[in-house]
């Protein structure tokens, strides 16, 4: 074999360091002292009313600021290039935009001092982009920006900005605004982590045009002050604070190793001597899988459907679905695509088709339990896919989330097949995958939702930052019940794929594949690394790391023993 894939850097540091975990944004691991942002200044709301006589001039002063910040945001602009010059083009749009200068306009005119006015106005705005949700809200952060911006221009002190260290630093920061993280110099700022934002934030876009390792949505970030040395891992989304030094170094190095292999890296998916693993790509629309056909992955392994509909407040029709499914196909003519139906509820709450008030919404009715109460959202949205893959070849593969019983199974296989799709089902919840031999009986294939299946598992939500350690998805008990579901397929002749997280883990996708999985669908971003470290290792040594895991009895024990498990086979 021609070396062992890298477990991601912060598995391999001292457990004993705090590991904080959030939404992995750009792939990367770097280790450095932090740095944070200075504070903004912000407006006195409680400030005197401007006396009548005065007005006009505030709003003068107001126009003033306004310009020359878009000004200065355009200039830098033309300093940067691709993604960092169109943010920074827009956020100069939004400090000229007639709709926010006119309800700044008005509030001074009643009598608000301008960074007030400016304030107030900023917040109309948010409220009604973080109401519409995904990329609007993710714009929020702009839009204060360009709002602090100004207010700081109308007190007359520098711009808001972030500090340039002396040496190479990991940014922390609440979240980052465009024009900030626009002007991040890669050799300086190595890391970035946040405790906002998500996967399409501006920080987000950004940090992958310049490279830069990148953590999101980090619970408990706040707490981390500047100066604390940290090892950040933007593939598994993690960041630990106060890491082992001489481990972390080694973790950085070792990562250097792993990313020009990665880079070498062009599919398909196969072990060094030639098991065949797909490597699939996981994806939320069409946008998303436009954009990860940049990466080298075989096909798309799942399709969220519902975070399409997250801010829609009645159902889309069947022709608009079909529609949106039909350029997700599109993007991937020709491959292999396994469209989910919607998992609506819980963590992805979807209005048109939620239950209403559960007491406890994972244990709820989501995922395929929602067709047991409303089965026309899941028959208008099997219509809706077969329309959009008419005459397609391969055919699209479907399949159902959170099924318990083979019973769930046997009726959506049916409803599946009667549109001349193939069925499948999400393996996510305990007793499915401990009556996987009889679920496999109605659907021709199975997918572990490794995210779902730890959180039911350990009895952990997979939300808590405080239960993190819980729902690691290398902890033995969940390992177990992916190798009982691997081997029920193997008898049965069918292939089992894994499309939760742990399939973007390279070390945990040897072990996956030593259990016999036949797919691993991961985030875009992790592909080209789950493919390198796949093909670095023989099916012999990946079935001897997963016998290795099996015999372990915490998730420490189990990397250690996948590793040392391939390594020995150097
Ligand atoms: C999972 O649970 O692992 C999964 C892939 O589904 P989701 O993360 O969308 O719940
Ligand atoms: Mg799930």
């Amino acid at each position: 074999m021609s070396g062992s894939p890298q477990a991601t850097g912060i598995a391999k540091v001292a457990r004993s360091a705090m590991t904080l975990r959030g939404t992995p944004a750009v792939p990367g691991i770097a280790a450095a002292p932090t740095v944070r942002p200075a504070p903004r200044i912000r407006a006195d709301l409680r400030a005197e009313p401007v006396a009548e006589s005065d007005r006009a001039s505030q709003y003068e002063a107001f126009l003033a600021a306004t310009s020359v910040v878009a000004r200065r945001l355009r200039e830098r602009a033309t300093r940067a290039s691709g993604a960092a010059a169109e943010v920074l083009v827009a956020n100069a749009a939004m400090a000229a935009d007639r709709g926010w200068l006119g309800a700044a306009e008005k509030l001074i005119a009643a009598g608000s001092p301008a960074a007030v006015a400016a304030t107030a106005a900023t917040d109309q705005f948010a409220e009604v982009f973080t109401k519409l949700g995904g990329l609007m809200a993710e714009r929020v952060t702009d839009l204060r920006d360009v709002c602090d911006r100004v207010v700081a221009e109308l007190a007359g002190v520098p711009e808001p900005g972030i500090p340039t260290p002396a040496r190479p630093s990991i940014l922390l920061a609440d979240d980052l605004a465009p024009a900030d993280t626009a002007g991040l110099d890669p050799n300086l700022i190595v890391g970035l982590a946040t405790s906002r934002g998500g996967p399409t934030s501006h920080t987000a876009i950004i940090a992958r045009q310049l490279g830069i390792p990148c953590v999101v949505a980090i619970a408990g970030l706040d707490d981390v002050p500047a100066g604390v040395d940290v090892l950040i891992d933007g593939a598994a989304g993690q960041v630990a604070i106060g890491p082992d030094p001489e481990t972390a170094a080694r973790a950085v190095a070792e990562y250097r190793t792993q990313e020009s292999r990665t880079a070498a890296w062009t599919g398909p998916g196969a072990t060094a001597d030639g098991h065949r693993v797909e490597i699939l790509a996981n994806v939320q629309d069409a946008a998303g899988a436009r954009a990860t056909r940049s990466q080298p992955a075989e096909g798309i392994g799942l399709f969220r459907t519902e975070l399409c509909f997250l801010d829609r407040e009645s159902e889309p029709s069947i022709a608009e679905q079909a529609g949106i499914y039909r350029e997700v196909l599109d993007a991937y003519a020709g491959a292999k695509v396994v469209i989910r139906t919607l998992d609506a509820g819980s963590d992805k709450p979807l209005r048109f088709a939620d239950h209403a008030d559960e007491a406890n919404p994972a244990l709820g009715v989501r995922g395929i339990r929602i067709a047991a109460h409303n089965s026309g959202i899941l028959d208008r949205q099997l219509d809706a896919i077969a329309q959009a893959a008419a005459d397609r070849t391969p055919t699209p593969w479907v399949m159902a989330p959170m099924i318990s019983t083979a019973a769930e199974a046997k009726s959506f296989a049916a409803k599946v097949r009667a549109r001349g799709l193939v069925p499948g089902v999400m393996i996510e919840v305990p007793a499915a995958a401990l009556l996987a031999e009889a679920i496999l009986e109605h659907v021709e294939f199975l997918s572990i939702g490794t995210n779902d299946l730890a959180q039911y598992t350990m009895a952990a939500d997979r939300m808590s930052a405080d239960l993190a350690a819980l729902t690691d998805p290398w902890q033995p008990a969940v390992l177990a019940l992916v190798a009982r579901t691997a081997a029920a397929g193997a008898t049965a002749h069918k292939p089992v794929g894994v499309c939760g997280e742990a399939a973007a883990d390279p070390l945990l996708a040897c072990v996956l594949t030593g259990f016999g999985i036949s797919s691993l669908s991961a985030a875009g971003v992790a592909v080209a690394g789950v493919g390198a470290a796949l093909s670095a290792v023989t099916l012999e040594d990946c079935r001897r790391a997963a016998a290795a895991v099996l015999s372990t009895s915490d998730p420490d024990s189990a990397r250690t023993a996948a590793r040392a498990a391939l390594q020995s086979a150097e």
